[in-house]
């Protein structure tokens, strides 16, 4: 089964809206010829309206970096699904390590992300992923089968078809350390079995599973050619247009 790569950037806090839409600006034309990758964005929330109006009807997909669970109601300083489908996403990311280990996010508050995204019509990019620790003490498999368990049980076969993950060891982001392909794609491997075993094979084949983890254009093509490697989630790398457009242009 073929599976089309999906190549996004996670902006992270950065770019204001000059900024990001300069970005965008820099970026489109270098990705419009590109066929055979799907590729995403995911601004700061401030970002997200200027960009959607900015990427229009380019091939540029939006994605934002978090999401509430709940659909409204005195939750101050979320967002909802249904306000990140109105300004135009079409993705979340979920999980980050980020989010995971700053602001307290559990399996149980990515499953109920998750959860709501499908529900409300968008899709989840689901972030697992194991610390430079539990790496040493041979646990990596066993805690992205829990966090993979864990935060797609909302979710029955039909949903989790749909459903990106993203395999990104803590160790590998920000740091300029990568995992190795086979490293990265020993682990893809095992995701995509967990999936097969949960929800069947088909659901398993056609699910992205992208690696994150200080990918650019020196190393992407090497962790794009494993077989269970289906795209990049991208942090510094994807606020170049040029390295981004590199990216993206090996996946294609
Ligand atoms: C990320 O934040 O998802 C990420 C992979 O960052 P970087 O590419 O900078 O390691």
């Amino acid at each position: 089964m073929s599976r089309v790569p999906f190549i996004c950037g996670n902006w992270k806090m950065h770019n204001t809206i000059g900024e990001a839409v300069e970005l965008i600006d820099g970026l489109v034309p270098r990705i419009e010829a590109l066929s055979g990758v799907e590729v995403g964005i995911a601004p700061t929330f401030t970002a997200l309206h200027a960009v959607s109006k900015r990427i229009g009807g380019s091939k540029l997909r939006l994605s934002a970096q978090n999401v509430h669970f709940e659909s409204q109601g005195a939750y101050t300083g979320e967002i909802s699904v249904a306000m990140l489908k109105d300004v135009g996403c079409v993705y979340s990311l979920v999980g980050h390590s980020e989010r995971r280990t700053l602001f307290g996010e559990t399996n149980e508050s990515c499953a109920k992300k998750v959860g709501a995204l499908v529900a409300g019509g968008l899709l989840p990019i689901y972030c697992v992923g194991e610390t430079l620790e539990q790496r040493d003490a041979n646990q990596t498999l066993a805690v992205v089968s829990e966090q993979l368990a864990v935060g797609l049980s909302a979710l029955d076969a039909a949903q989790a078809k749909n459903v990106v993950v993203a395999y990104e060891p803590v160790w590998a982001i920000g740091t300029g350390r990568t995992a190795s392909p086979e490293q990265a794609q020993e682990v893809h491997a095992h995701l995509r079995s967990q999936l097969a075993e949960k929800f069947g094979k088909d659901v398993a084949d056609a699910v992205r599973i992208q690696y994150g983890g200080s990918m650019k254009p020196a190393n992407a093509k090497e962790l794009l050619s494993q077989p269970d490697i289906d795209g990049g989630l991208i942090g510094g790398a994807a606020l170049k247009a040029d390295s981004f457009a590199e990216i993206c242009a090996a996946a294609s």
